[in-house]
């Protein structure tokens, strides 16, 4: 029996097209989801079912929209397809990626992908990485492992995966676990699974919160944090190295945690934010003890993530506190 596979596309460089073409002096989304796909050789015994859901530059797409998204992936998997596969532009795969994966509780593979090059380009990637991402989604073989990205043959977990470099066509890194497999002669090979899962029961459309991401630098004096006050429903720091901040912010990190819910991770991109190791002002110890939550493994953005999606489905601050030291790590 053939396997059935909802294919999404949202545009991104994969479908964009430069100048004549597109009538713009620079590349933008054009090429519909069907172009994408019949650009793509051996997708055979595969049926890949194309939704044309988004043609947007991936920067433009927002929260709402992925909620929408995981929504129509939930139809179309309850309509019979074994997985899901989700291009779009690469500057937000690994929020996007990480969203889905909070909110698909199901077995079905859900892949993400995208292109670094544009489909006129020498050696464009997307084809490839289609191929690769379609197979995966129809492999048995990642059921169970929720949201992924499948981009250069590798294979990540949406929550440890990062857009690492601005142009390579292997722009995708796990910094902190590595990659959970490779695609190899067109077939998923699983090398490891992370030790646990984590889903956030909500339901879609998300209820609208506003919640931010400040990160902090060399001699912050916590005007843009005094700023933010009373405009978020929940904040997200990007703390230096292990999780802390410059002594002079401590007040105004304070108030904040005083009205909102307030986590923060570290800026550096791999490695779990501290608990109890520093004491000085400024301290991941300071930060605990003044109320804000801890990231854990989670990078910032991720974190803002989480944290948005708890607010919108209600969720109490023990309930935050909580869904936190489990998604953490
Ligand atoms: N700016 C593009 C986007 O994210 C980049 C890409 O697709 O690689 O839509």
């Amino acid at each position: 029996m053939r396997v059935r596979v909802a294919v999404f596309t949202l545009g991104g460089t994969i479908a964009m097209a430069p100048g004549p073409a597109s009538g713009a002096p620079g590349a933008v989304p054009a090429l519909t989801g069907q172009q994408l796909l019949d650009a793509v050789p051996g997708l055979d015994g595969i049926d890949a079912e194309v939704h044309e859901f988004r043609q947007l530059p991936s920067a433009s797409l927002t929260i709402a929209d992925i909620g929408e998204l995981a929504a129509a992936i939930g139809e179309r998997i309850a309509a019979g397809a074994a997985g899901a596969v989700v291009i779009q532009g690469t500057d937000t795969i690994e929020e996007t990626a990480f969203l889905l994966d909070l909110l698909h509780a199901g077995p079905e593979p859900v892949v993400v992908t995208g292109a670094m090059r544009t489909p006129a380009a020498a050696g464009a990637d997307g084809p490839a990485n289609i191929l690769a991402a379609v197979r995966a989604a129809a492999s048995p073989v990642l059921r169970d492992l929720g949201a992924l990205v499948v981009f250069g043959e590798e294979i990540h977990a949406a929550r440890f995966v990062r857009k690492a470099d601005t142009t390579s066509v292997t722009a995708f890194a796990s910094p902190v676990a590595g990659p959970l497999g490779r695609v190899v002669e067109g077939e998923p090979r699983l090398l490891t699974r992370p030790a646990t899962r984590f889903t956030v029961p909500v339901t879609t459309p998300l209820r609208p919160v506003r919640t931010g991401l400040v990160a902090l630098a060399l001699g912050d004096d916590g005007e843009l944090l005094r700023a933010a006050a009373g405009r978020f429903d929940g904040l997200v720091v990007a703390a230096l190295g292990a999780g802390h901040v410059p002594a002079a912010t401590m007040p105004a990190l304070a108030a904040l945690a005083g009205q909102v819910p307030v986590v923060f991770g570290s800026r550096t991109g791999r490695g779990w934010v501290l608990s109890g190791v520093y004491g000085f002002a400024g301290s991941e110890r300071d930060l605990l003890g003044v109320g804000l939550i801890s990231a854990g493994v989670l990078e910032p953005v991720k974190a803002r993530l989480l944290l948005h999606v708890l607010l919108a489905a209600g969720a109490s601050r023990a309930e935050i506190d909580a869904a936190f030291r489990t998604a953490a790590g």
